[in-house]
């Protein structure tokens, strides 16, 4: 049994009130490690160790701030296979895409931010035959809180922490309750990495204990979080009135929009990844198939073969593409969302509740055979409600405007994915989506220095590139008369 611990400046400590949590592989569903059920005692102690380290960190230079998020990158690197193996047990996803995704991403987050703050520029504004001049100082915000969800453990818990880091903040960050191991993993590496004591801290816990005293903590400045929208929405609430800087980034309800002159291959095999790829629970997966009517049957067909032979595996099988779901309370919740869509007349076309075990190991684990509904209408709750499993409804449009009118038919508007061949059509198409994100011809290609994140029910303010650094600084307006 594996006991994880919190960081608190420089220190590795239970909670303070001596109790644990377990913590489960989802594809055994025994119990392999426990983390401290951390509370408020440990968010005050993580502050007073955070707010002493800021006024150190923040005047240390940038490019020392950007070597110690490169020599992390360096030991992620270096640690690779271990962190994938135990990203792909605490999450249940497989240990391939652990390998090719998650690690490497975590990596690249933690560079990709060290060669960022080295050229994040500011602003000058100089006026015509100037009298004064405006420069703009942007300055750490002190200490912030970033808060991860679990689908994604490593690489977006590093997604948020780089940022915070890099402009020179001070970070008191937890991890999902449910995926806590790889966080840990990381913690073990920060004063190897060059970070003083205080400057990172990692507390482990439950959202509405740990996560929620973060939140109300009146010294933390600003709050980057990532999960669902109804507590991203209670995150709000709770800081309004405090004024905290917050960026939200929830959940989705994305629109696929296959036209009929798209590549048909291509749209086919990336709209099956962009469905199912880690068993649906990604933020940016499909989960509304638009397809135009004159291929829709074609489609159709061609894609329930493709997920028919989508058997999910053990996850730790290197010839596993498809593994558990997170939980088996969230698996409970994707068969209710099934059931109801079943009981709202939908067509199901294949799978439709429980995988059986891939064998004698994963007797006990949480699998879920990938589903495909058609014949729902555009206000059945499986084309209204996230379920962020691996089940997608399929609809049909006979028209631009339809599609696009089907598109934005949700409150979400995190991702949109567009097919087709025609460069107009997708230039039209792309503006018209409410979405944060609209792939042409392409799914899940990220360029980090580009804005991410949602509208409407899918969050508020952008992640990536210049917008995090943006995000994690406050700007101060200088005006000097000459
Ligand atoms: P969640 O909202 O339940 O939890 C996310 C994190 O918030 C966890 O660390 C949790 O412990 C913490 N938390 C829960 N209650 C809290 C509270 N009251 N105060 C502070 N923290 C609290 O979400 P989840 O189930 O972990 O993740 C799935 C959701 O995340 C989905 O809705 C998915 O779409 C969304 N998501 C969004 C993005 C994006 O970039 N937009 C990326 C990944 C996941």
């Amino acid at each position: 049994m594996l006991d994880l611990l919190n960081l608190i400046g420089g220190e590795y400590r239970e909670a303070q009130n001596g109790t644990w949590l377990d913590n489960i592989d989802p594809a055994t569903g025994q119990i392999f490690a426990r983390i401290p059920r951390s509370g408020k005692d440990d968010v005050a102690a993580a502050y007073t160790a955070a707010e002493s380290a800021f006024p150190l960190w923040s005047r240390t230079s940038i490019e020392k701030r950007a070597a110690c998020l490169r020599n992390l990158a360096h030991i992620v690197s270096q640690n690779a296979e271990a962190l994938a193996q135990a990203e792909s047990q605490d999450n249940g996803k497989p240990l391939s895409l652990a390998r090719a995704v998650d690690i490497p991403r975590a990596e690249k987050n933690l560079a990709f931010f060290a060669g960022a703050i080295e050229q994040f520029p500011s602003e000058a504004h100089i006026p015509a035959g100037p009298t004064h001049i405006n420069y703009t100082h942007r300055k750490p915000i002190g200490v912030v809180g970033c808060i991860s969800p679990w689908n994604l453990p490593l690489y977006l818990f590093t997604w948020k922490i780089a940022p915070a880091l890099a402009a020179g903040n001070c970070v008191i960050a937890k991890p999902s309750e449910i995926t806590p191991v790889t966080a840990w993993m990381l913690s073990q590496w920060i004063e190897e990495a060059g970070f003083p004591p205080g400057v990172f801290n990692v507390l482990h816990g439950l959202g509405p204990e740990v996560g929620q005293a973060i939140v109300e903590h009146p010294g933390i400045k600003a709050i980057s979080f990532t999960g669902g929208t109804s507590t991203g929405a209670h995150i709000a609430r709770t800081t309004a009135s405090m004024f905290k800087k917050l960026s939200l980034e929830l959940g989705g309800k994305n629109p696929a929009i296959i036209f009929s002159d798209c590549d048909f291959d291509a749209a086919l095999a990336t709209t099956v990844r962009s469905s199912f790829a880690n068993q649906g629970q990604i933020c940016l997966c499909s989960s509304r198939i638009l397809i135009e009517d004159s291929i829709y049957d074609r489609f159709r067909d061609a894609l329930i073969e493709k997920v028919k032979r989508m058997i999910p595996g053990d996850p730790l099988d290197e010839q596993t593409k498809m593994g558990a779901v997170v939980s088996a309370a969230h698996r409970d919740k994707i068969i209710q969302h099934i059931e109801l869509a079943k009981s709202e007349g939908g067509q199901l076309l294949c799978g439709g509740g429980k995988a059986s075990a891939p064998n004698n190991r994963c007797e006990d684990g949480f699998f879920v055979a990938p589903t495909v509904f058609e014949n729902l209408g555009a206000n059945c709750q499986l084309n209204q409600q996230e379920v962020f499993g691996p089940v997608i409804t399929l609809q049909r449009f006979y028209s631009e405007d339809e599609a696009i009118q089907l598109a934005n038919a949700t409150e979400y508007g995190l991702a949109a994915t567009i097919w087709t061949t025609d460069l107009k059509k997708a230039h039209r198409t792309a503006a018209r989506v409410e979405s944060g994100i609209a792939w042409v011809n392409c799914w899940l290609v990220r360029d980090l220095r580009t804005p991410f994140g949602g509208v409407k029910a899918s969050g508020v303010g952008r992640e990536g590139g210049w917008e995090a650094l943006r995000f994690f600084t406050e700007p101060q307006n200088v005006c000097i008369e000459l």
